[in-house]
């Protein structure tokens, strides 16, 4: 761990860190660190973090609510060429904000979902690359389609004119093991692709499982607390 007193020294040693281990996990399980996008999840911090990440080379950050989102890419500054996720549960009434504010939306649980973040497309607006969120969990309280409804959802995504869906999002469930978890991932990756054949996104891998979700062939990884240091309190 990073012992520097400097707050913006110690965020790029931990940056560089992560990244070392991201690279470590790859080769460990033969594959090539460069096809790994490494998202960083800025949540709950101010957008001055966004803006020292931007300066240590940062380009895909994630946000997990609508508002908070919406805020900091209304922040004035040069942030060129900064691709902004979207990896929270979703509520139809924000989608055009979500679509105003991000490139890329990890969390399309649901046709509605899907056709709100259609509908919010402006004249000309750029297609929007989606991933479909999986719940691999039993509870359906939690986030995500079951697996059960994944491959009709990607049918249903699949016809909408505005949209692209590149494949898949979860989240580890607790008290099960990741590397467990994620290899069905890699499973419902297989469906989302029997129906749209070019969609190879698979979207897993926060702080505490990263590594095993890098084994089991995640392309985009959603890293918070591991680059940021811990989340402020929030009310
Ligand atoms: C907060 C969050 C993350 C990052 O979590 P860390 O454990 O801090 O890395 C990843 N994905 C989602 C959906 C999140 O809400």
């Amino acid at each position: 761990m990073s012992t520097s007193a400097d707050p913006v020294r110690a965020l790029a040693d931990r940056l560089a860190e992560v990244d070392d281990r991201i690279a470590r996990a790859a080769r460990d399980a033969g594959r090539d660190p460069a096809q790994i996008t490494r998202i960083v999840v800025t949540k709950f911090h101010p957008v001055a973090l966004v803006d020292e990440l931007y300066r240590l080379g940062v380009r895909d950050m994630g946000e997990n609510r609508q508002q908070e989102l919406t805020a900091k890419t209304a922040e004035p500054g040069d942030r060129a060429g900064l691709t902004w996720h979207f990896i929270g549960q979703l509520q139809t009434k924000k989608a055009r904000a979500v679509r105003a504010a991000a490139a890329v939306v990890h969390s399309v649980d649901r046709d509605r979902v899907a056709d709100a973040l259609e509908a919010a497309a402006g004249e000309g607006a750029p297609v929007l690359d989606v991933l479909l969120q999986v719940n691999l969990t039993d509870d359906p309280g939690r986030g995500g389609v079951s697996p059960a409804g994944l491959e009709a959802l990607a049918a249903h995504v699949a016809e909408l004119e505005t949209l692209r869906v590149r494949g898949v999002m979860a989240v580890a469930p607790l008290g099960e093991s990741p590397a467990a978890a994620f290899e069905r991932l890699r499973a419902h990756a297989d469906t989302v692709r029997s129906v749209v054949a070019d969609a190879d996104w698979i979207s897993a891998g926060m702080t505490a499982d990263f590594a095993e979700a890098i084994a089991a062939g995640a392309t985009h990884l959603r890293i918070g607390s591991a680059i940021t240091g811990p989340r402020p309190v929030h009310g």
